[in-house]
């Protein structure tokens, strides 16, 4: 399969599994981290649930890989996700030096790479080379239909204000 196609079954993964993480009361956003062709750790959203607000699924997805894989293997993954990561993801993601990262829809309100440079930004890896490598190669846009259709299905109405409001972009 292409590489292209590929990218395509993995954010679809993400999709369902953000369906899954609105049964427990949460927004849909769901992520995976691919090493090797295998999916290493794939979750949800567990932030308002669990309240505790650092648990996004990038984040826990992240934490899964890092317990898994060493440093090595994590510079050779790929990060997918139904959702432009936030800041705090997308510092997460550089440093852990993952080397592709892989979304749906973006996130112009909150997202780590069209609102804040914080996946492209290239001082701290110049200046700690060794931990957080180079900034990952970003692919944008993969399936945003698909994902727009599962914000749709999980609550039309929300997705409308917040498309209204700019948080994403139709
Ligand atoms: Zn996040």
């Amino acid at each position: 399969m292409k590489n292209g196609n590929m990218d395509e079954q993995y954010i679809r993964e993400c999709i369902s599994t953000a369906s899954v993480g609105t049964q427990y009361g949460e927004f849909p956003f769901g992520a995976l981290v691919l090493f090797d062709g295998r999916v290493i750790s794939k979750r949800h959203n567990e932030s308002l649930h669990q309240k505790q607000v650092y648990r996004h699924a990038e984040m826990l997805a992240l934490i899964d890989a890092q317990k898994i894989l060493t440093p090595d293997e994590l510079s050779q993954s790929t990060l997918y996700s139904s959702v432009e990561p936030c800041p705090m993801c997308s510092f997460a993601i550089q440093e852990l030096n993952i080397r592709r990262v892989v979304f749906g829809l973006r996130s112009p309100v909150m997202g780590g790479y069209t609102k804040w440079p914080v996946l492209q930004d290239r001082q701290i890896n110049d200046i700690f080379p060794k931990s957080f490598g180079r900034p990952p190669d970003i692919e944008p846009d993969i399936l945003k239909e698909e994902v727009i259709r599962g914000w749709r299905e999980w609550n039309e109405e929300k997705w409308l204000k917040f498309v209204a409001k700019g948080v994403f972009v139709e």
